[in-house]
């Protein structure tokens, strides 16, 4: 499993690095693209925020900076302007979705912690980017139940971006399906799961990777074999499935 190299930078306390969260089997490799291409140019209020994050109890749940340079050069490139984020936490991926939309492009961010949106929002407003943003506080599907009733809203999302509670993914998507326009996108966060998707089920794991494991391959296979939309599962992160609706 350990290369040399990962037992080395765990002893200098870079393996520990926040946002460190990568599948890569080397951490040299990951470290290097880090310093080589992401952090000379993340945007200072993102690392203002990856910072600020870094000192948070549940620094793991944040998207990592690699994760958030992606994020931003695909929103960018399909010219997303209307979009939604499920899971916000502190805000690095919203961060990143807002510096990549045109002034006038929208957020729809939901999550059932104000608390900790709070943490990041004071950068995200001297960023001058709040305008983008409409917060809701509290559990996301009721909030889709009343978009998919209202019936204006289908066929409308350009982007979307799933990164909280796993165990609803597939409940998320029967709903977003409908939301995201055709041509448009949904990214599920977390389709490889720290590698325990290919972990026997025996294996030792930590508590909440065991829980949601059943899961994500669950959803793994249903995207797999959803006709109404191309897939690619990307090992950025801890894995990012990207789905185009093509009807
Ligand atoms: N995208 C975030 C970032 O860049 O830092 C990380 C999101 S974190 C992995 C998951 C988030 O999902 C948590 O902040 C949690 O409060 C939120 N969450 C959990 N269940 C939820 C639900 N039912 N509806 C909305 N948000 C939920
Ligand atoms: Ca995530």
């Amino acid at each position: 499993m350990a290369t040399n190299g990962e037992t080395k930078e765990g002893q200098d306390g870079r393996h520990q690095e926040v946002g460190h969260k990568s599948l890569l089997q080397s951490d040299a490799l990951y470290q290097y693209i880090l310093e080589t291409s992401v952090y000379p140019r993340e945007p200072e209020c993102m690392k203002e925020l990856r910072e600020v994050t870094a000192k948070h109890p549940w620094n793991i749940m944040t998207t990592s900076a690699d994760e958030g340079q992606f994020l931003s050069m695909l929103i960018k490139l399909i010219n997303a302007k209307n979009t939604m984020e499920i899971g916000v936490f502190t805000g690095y991926s919203l961060l990143a979705t807002a510096l990549a939309l045109p002034d006038d492009g929208k957020i729809l961010a939901m999550d059932i912690n104000r608390e900790n949106y709070e943490i990041g929002l004071p950068i995200i407003e001297k960023a001058g980017l709040a305008h983008k943003i409409d917060f809701r506080e509290g559990p996301a599907m009721p909030v889709l139940d009343q978009m998919i009733e209202d019936g204006k809203y289908h066929g409308t999302y350009d982007f979307i971006f799933v990164d909280a509670d796993k165990d609803n993914y597939i409940n998320y998507h029967k709903r977003l399906i409908d939301l995201v326009k055709v041509g448009g996108l949904i990214g599920y966060d977390n389709t490889l799961w720290n590698g325990s998707v290919v972990t026997p089920p025996d294996a030792p794991m930590r508590k909440y990777v065991r829980y949601y494991r059943d899961f994500v391959l669950e959803l793994n296979k249903a995207l797999a074999a959803d006709a109404r939309i191309e897939i690619c599962m990307l090992p950025v992160g801890d894995g990012i499935t990207l789905c185009r609706r093509v009807s």
